[in-house]
């Protein structure tokens, strides 16, 4: 019997993960496998991209990732990275957040509500006495109505009151999609927080009480800090698992751009997918995974279903950019302190957020430079991105200028433009993520994976191209029909 042909479109994260996963696991069930990854670009990795300039590491798109969640730190065990892991620099481990022109402390892991976090924001002077009684009463307003979908700003004014929505979780969470609160669908993007009100009847309940029973089994807990990078960047993950996969047999071809998709029965409920490149020539699988963003997927899927077109069409993206700068230190010493901050979307600035990236890992700059990195754009603020790089990096240094008093010019700068790079779960997500494995359910074999679906994180992709590997090959094996999207 000839080997299955199973290609992967997309050469990301989600991608080149779940491609490590398929050959795994084929190995280990005895099925004969001929796994390919396609991807349009010239370079692996995706959203992944990490520069070197000089002295000086930079990070394009993603900086870091959570540890929390296990997948990221389980695949760089896997790869031999884990001596290769840093965590963030101990020292003055706070963030800031920028109210009225001016930068208030946040205590570092803010969001994780664990109560002797919260001090310093309650003498931070931040929310006003009626601000911070109405923040406590979250202990003891009702629950929402569990069936009903709620909007991520809904959720916290709600739970929380208008100031500590506005002014501490709209700029922590709503920053990390470059999204708007109002728009993002509170369950598919931060599902804890309702499990938390669900069981608990209240968040900051649910996680002291979640914080006490990890302390009690986790004994001396972990050795990481809350998010983690690469000694040499997170570049070296990519390199990484290109590597493995090139050694374990795995057809990797960059330049590679799928134009078109078609499929063809062979006997029922069995397919084959045709692939057609932009180079002209094709090629057919008999499974098949989609690591591509929403909007390619809706184009390649369209002919086989067109409610399943209609449906990734409607996960919109949010256009973003990172600008790097360097500063000498002695002329910043002093003027920065912590990990940066954030911007809440109320301030109506360029800038989301700043992350003094030398101050908070290592590795990323000589001692006598500091390195910043700003994030600009986002969801209702892409008009930011309209200008040149130059005329870009002088209004960010302006801003840094004026919020910190940054004076001296910065002597390196980098811009990393993101088009349509991050995906946002509005109101509707997983109802629509629903109808979409419905649609494709018919094609087994067809899998969607990647940040548009169950998570944008770097560990969400790798947990979702893992799920969606088992799914390909339980499908191909001629396992049950289960479900088309991950
Ligand atoms: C600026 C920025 C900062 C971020 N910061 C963090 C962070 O600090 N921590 C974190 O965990 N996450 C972060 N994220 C999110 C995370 O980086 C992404 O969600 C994740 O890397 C997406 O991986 P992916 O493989 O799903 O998609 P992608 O990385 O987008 O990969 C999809 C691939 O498909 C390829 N492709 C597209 N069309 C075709 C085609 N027709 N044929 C072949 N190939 C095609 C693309 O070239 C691309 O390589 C950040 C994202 C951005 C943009």
């Amino acid at each position: 019997m000839r080997p299955l042909r199973i290609v992967i479109v997309g050469g990301g994260i989600s991608g080149l993960a779940t491609a490590l996963v398929i050959q795994e696991a084929s190995v280990v069930k005895g099925l004969a496998c001929h796994c390919t990854v396609l991807e349009a670009a010239s370079y692996w990795g995706g959203k992944i991209v990490t520069h070197r300039a000089g002295d000086l590491l930079t990070e394009a798109g993603p900086d870091s990732f959570l540890s929390q969640k296990p997948a990221g730190l389980d695949l760089c065990a896997k790869l031999g990275l884990t001596e290769q892991l840093i965590n963030t620099n101990d020292t003055k481990k706070k963030a800031c957040v920028l109210w009225r022109g001016r930068l208030y402390d946040l205590p570092d892991g803010l969001i994780s509500f664990a109560p002797q976090q919260w001090t310093p924001l309650l003498r931070s002077g931040l929310l006003s006495w009626s601000g911070l009684a109405r923040l406590g009463l979250e202990t003891v307003i009702p629950r929402g109505v569990p069936g009903r979908e709620e909007s991520l700003a809904s959720f916290c004014r709600r739970r929380f009151g208008r100031q500590a929505f506005e002014r501490v979780l709209e700029p922590l969470m709503a920053g990390i999609y470059a999204g708007d609160a109002e728009q993002m669908s509170l369950r598919a993007t931060f599902p804890r927080f309702f499990e938390l009100e669900q069981r608990h009847g209240s968040v900051i309940r649910g996680m002291v009480a979640a914080t006490r029973a990890a302390s009690q089994t986790k004994g001396a807990g972990s050795h990481h800090t809350m998010f983690v990078s690469l000694k040499n960047g997170l570049g070296d993950l990519v390199s990484a698992l290109t590597a493995r996969l090139r050694e374990q047999g795995v057809d990797l071809r960059l330049r590679c751009k799928v134009e078109a998709l078609r499929v063809r029965s062979h006997e029922p409920g069995r397919w084959m997918y045709d692939l057609l490149l932009e180079d002209g020539s094709a090629l057919s699988a008999d499974g098949l995974v989609l690591a591509t963003p929403a909007y390619v997927s809706a184009e390649l899927v369209r002919p086989l279903s067109p409610i399943a077109g209609g449906l990734l069409d409607m996960i919109p993206y949010a256009s973003t950019a990172t600008v790097a700068l360097a500063y000498p230190a002695k002329n910043v010493v002093g003027t920065i302190q912590g990990f940066g901050f954030v911007v809440p979307r109320k301030e109506g600035r360029d800038l989301i957020a700043a992350t003094w990236t030398s101050l908070k890992w290592p590795y990323r700059a000589p001692a006598d430079q500091v390195l910043v990195r700003c994030y600009v754009g986002g969801v209702g603020r892409e008009k930011t991105l309209d200008v040149d790089d130059h005329t870009l990096v002088t209004r960010v240094h302006g801003e840094l200028a004026r919020i910190c008093g940054i004076q001296e010019k910065p002597h390196y700068t980098e811009v990393n433009r993101w088009w349509k790079a991050m995906p946002q779960y509005t109101i509707g997500h997983l109802d629509r993520l629903a109808q979409l494995e419905a649609a494709l359910s018919r094609y087994r074999g067809l899998v969607l994976v990647g940040a548009a679906y169950r998570g944008v994180g770097i560990p969400d992709c790798i947990r979702d191209g893992t799920a969606a590997a088992e799914k390909v090959l339980a499908d191909l094996a001629g396992g049950r029909h289960g479900k088309a999207v991950r």
